[in-house]
């Protein structure tokens, strides 16, 4: 399947819908997953269109990991969360939703279960919050 470029984060990308934005550089925008499977659940988003893993360009993979590790320290620092779950899907029968490639950085809370994927919407205040605090941390 092809890339479509009128996908949700590609409209993100554009400016043409907003979002609390953690990072933003020449390659890639961190923003806050709006329907949050944990407090401080994160997203890494190259700007290289692609679908996913399957499609993507091995140079786009090998220059977004690094921001992904440093986006996940930071992540940890904001939220003091015990873990920090990396999560990736490739197609619809792998539970993508949102076909242009992005890695989920979850933090995992001692005792607590993740909500489901795709749960319900967090608070603006929250998130805008949040954002603010991992980004002080990058
Ligand atoms: P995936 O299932 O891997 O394609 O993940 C897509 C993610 O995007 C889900 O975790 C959604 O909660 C999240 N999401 C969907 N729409 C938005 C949006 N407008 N802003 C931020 N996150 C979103």
């Amino acid at each position: 399947m092809s890339y479509d470029p009128s996908n949700i984060f590609a409209k993100i990308l554009n400016g043409d819908l907003p979002c609390h934005k953690v990072y933003e550089d020449d390659t890639a925008l961190v923003m806050m997953d709006i329907f949050p499977q944990s407090r401080g659940h994160t997203l890494v988003i190259p700007k290289a269109p692609s679908r996913n893993l399957i499609d993507a360009d091995p140079a786009t993979l090998s220059s977004v990991m690094p921001l992904v590790q440093r986006v996940a320290k930071a992540v940890k620092a904001a939220t003091n969360a015990e873990g920090i779950q990396l999560a990736q899907f490739n197609e619809a029968p792998a539970g993508q939703t949102v076909f242009h490639l992005h890695f989920h950085l979850i933090p995992a809370y001692e005792g607590q279960a993740l909500a489901p994927h795709g749960g319900g919407k967090a608070d603006d205040g929250e998130l805008a919050s949040l954002a603010k605090d991992i980004a002080a941390n990058l």
